[in-house]
This record gives structure tokens, C-alpha cells and sequence, in this order.
């Protein structure tokens, strides 16, 4: 089945290909599409659907949309969907990740909670009146410096006490296993072997 990605980002496109069999992933590109929906949900879920729907109505086929980002408890939750725009100045250009990692920490400088989550709630259109969606989340807790190199995003400021390592630091086929996006795809993957099967 070929069904677009509803995303810009190489990183969710890697991550996402390999969890889902028989699918044939499309990015906006290849349909020749300028994608910069706005972002403008409450939630992981409207903003998942907002991409879906968009790239949908411009190429009528199925979709699915990864809407994640870093919940940190210290701060009510922030930055959850502005993660991609963290520190954005208002009109300014996003900031590179590095920037993005330095000024969290500096946030919760101090702070004893550490806990966080990374969250990834993957939608799937199938027509204009039929869509499914799954969020899941990853248990973490925030780094007082980077670790490791692999990945991307917050990947190196969030460290998991159950691996004894941080996001940065695992293979992709690590981070899969117990990510928030590898949770989603998996759940999702079943989903699609089941619309194949029985459209
Ligand atoms: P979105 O494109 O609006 O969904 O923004 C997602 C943002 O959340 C990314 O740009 C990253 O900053 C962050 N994020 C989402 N998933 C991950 C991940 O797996 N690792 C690290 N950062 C992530």
C-alpha cells in the first residue's frame, strides 16, 4: 500500500519506514508539495490530524502524520507541541537542536523533578471521513549535560533509567524498541496489515 508522510523531516521518515511492512512510504516531495501546514491543534492529536487532512486533500490517497514531541513535568508539560519551535522568536527562523537542548536545560536548572516524556501520536487518513489514530509515549528523565551523538531533537538531553543510557546513545534499532514513535508504528502496523487485508 503507498501512503504519504505527512512530514518535512527525514529523522520521523527513517525511524517510521522500517516498522511498517508493506507499506511504501511517500513524502510530500515526491508528489512534488511544498508542505508547511500550520500547526495550530491543542493537542498531539489536532495537530496530527491537521497534517494528515492537509496532505490528504492534495493527494487523495492515504496518509499518516507523526505529531511528537518532549513533555517535561518541571514545566507544565512545555514544550509538548511547540517542540519543533522551542525558543522560536516570534517570525525568526527554528532554532538548530543543539540551541533548542542548551535552553531547555537552562530552564530547568535546579529543578528536582526531571521527569519527561517524549509523546508521538501517528494518525492515518484513509478518506475524507475516515481516519485512525494511536499516541504513545516514552519514559525519561532530562540530563543536566548532552550524551551521544544518534538520533535527533532532544534525543541526547533525555536519558532512560531503564537502558542506563540517553536517547542519543542507543542504535536506531534501540530507540525503536522503546520509543514513543516505535511504540506508535507498532500499534499502527497492525492497524494497516488489517486495512490491506480488509480495505
Ligand atoms: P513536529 O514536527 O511538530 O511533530 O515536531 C516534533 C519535534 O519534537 C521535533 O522537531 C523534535 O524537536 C521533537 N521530537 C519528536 N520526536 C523526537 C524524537 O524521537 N527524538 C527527539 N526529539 C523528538
Amino acid at each position: 500500500m503507498i501512503v504519504y508522510l505527512a512530514t518535512n523531516n527525514p529523522h520521523k521518515a527513517e525511524e517510521l519506514a522500517p516498522l511498517l511492512p508493506g507499506v511504501e512510504l511517500r513524502l510530500p516531495r515526491d508528489a512534488g508539495i511544498e508542505f508547511d501546514p500550520e500547526e495550530d491543534g491543542a493537542d498531539f492529536l489536532a495537530n496530527s490530524l491537521i497534517k494528515a487532512r492537509v496532505l490528504h486533500a492534495l493527494v487523495r490517497a492515504p496518509v499518516l502524520a507523526d505529531d511528537s514531541g518532549l513533555c517535561v513535568d518541571a514545566l507544565g508539560g512545555e514544550p509538548g507541541i511547540r517542540s519543533a519551535r522551542y525558543g522560536q522568536v516570534e517570525g525568526g527562523p527554528k532554532l538548530e537542536a543543539a540551541d533548542r537542548n542548551r535552553l531547555l536545560l537552562e530552564a530547568v536548572r535546579g529543578a528536582a523533578d526531571r521527569a519527561c516524556r517524549f509523546v508521538c501520536c501517528l494518525t492515518l487518513v484513509r478518506s475524507d471521513d475516515r481516519f485512525f489514530a494511536v499516541q504513545e509515549t516514552c519514559e525519561g528523565v532530562l540530563l543536566e549535560a548532552p550524551r551521544g551523538s544518534g538520533g535527533f531533537g532532544y534525543d541526547p538531553i533525555v536519558y532512560l533509567p531503564e537502558l542506563g543510557r540517553s536517547v542519543a546513545e542507543l542504535t536506531m534499532e534501540e530507540k525503536s524498541r522503546v520509543s514513543h514513535r516505535g511504540r506508535a508504528a507498532r500499534r499502527m502496523a497492525a492497524l494497516l496489515v488489517d486495512l490491506i487485508a480488509a480495505p
